[in-house]
């Protein structure tokens, strides 16, 4: 179980749903834990809480490099952090437009690179990053979604290229519809709840939602050493919802 014991991770949006799953899964492999969010005042040991919004390029460096401090270097970054967008490309103005690739796209990109001196002296470097199956799928009304995840798979194809000669794996994993507080909220939205939830989960072939933990085992499974071999490819943990053509 213990297959992370001397590593350190940060985890980008790890105070909720997958990324919080994902930093307890790592800590219960033995990783020291840092939680990079805008909101980190639930985090509790052993996950370091610190505040961080990927959408700033100084925040983003001083909380990487107090996680470093703290956690006495970094072997993995898991880039988690992400916001939704509904609607086609008649809805989203251009101001939404640039906040959603500036936190889901560009804040992966800053976090990788602020991370990379720290990434460059470990022995098992490695990053992950949440893609979605909105990248490949394509889905209605996600029009801005489904792009910035769409980068997000091309982003961890070429920082694989880019890193392979440093033994910097780079993946991503690309979950369909997880039970997250994400999805929550989507549900209190909506004019009937239980119709919507029942819709989501028809819509994957295994017919219910996807958990946070099961996102998170594939994420731990990257990231460990055991994946050595695997860099520039993604992991899908969807009930499906790419490979199979069942309805329901
Ligand atoms: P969530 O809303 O439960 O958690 C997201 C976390 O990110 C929160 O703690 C939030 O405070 C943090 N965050 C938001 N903006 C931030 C910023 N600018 N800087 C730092 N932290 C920030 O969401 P979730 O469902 O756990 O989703 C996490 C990731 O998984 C996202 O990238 C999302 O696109 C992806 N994803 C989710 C689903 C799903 O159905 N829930 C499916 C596929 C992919």
């Amino acid at each position: 179980m213990n297959t992370m014991t001397g590593m350190a991770a940060i985890v980008t949006g790890g105070a909720s749903g997958i990324g919080l799953a994902t930093a307890r899964r790592l800590a219960t492999a033995g990783a020291g834990v840092a939680v990079l969010d805008v909101d980190p005042d639930g985090v509790t040991a052993p996950l370091h809480g610190i505040k961080c919004d990927v959408a700033n390029r100084e925040s983003v460096q001083v909380a990487v490099a107090t996680a470093a401090e703290t956690l006495g270097g970094i072997d993995i970054v898991v880039n988690n952090a992400g916001i939704g967008a509904a609607g086609s490309v008649e809805d989203n103005d251009d101001a939404e437009w640039a906040r959603v690739l500036d936190i889901n796209v560009t804040g992966m990109a800053r976090v990788s690179a602020a991370a990379l001196t720290h990434l460059r002296r470990s022995t098992h470097p490695t990053i992950v990053n949440v893609c979605s199956i909105a990248a490949t799928a394509g889905l209605p009304q996600r029009a801005l979604y489904s792009a910035s995840k769409g980068a997000v798979l091309a982003l961890t194809r070429a920082m694989a290229a880019d890193h392979v000669d440093d033994g910097i794996r780079v993946n991503c994993v690309t979950p369909g519809t997880v039970d997250t507080p994400w999805v929550g909220r989507l549900l209190d939205r909506a004019d009937d709840p239980a119709a919507e939830r029942a819709a989501l989960q028809a819509r994957q072939p295994m017919g219910r939602l996807v958990s946070a933990d099961e996102v998170a085992e594939a994420i731990a499974y990257l990231a460990s050493p055991a994946a050595g071999s695997t860099t520039g490819t993604t992991l899908p943990v969807d009930g499906g919802m790419h490979g199979l053509r069942v309805r329901r």
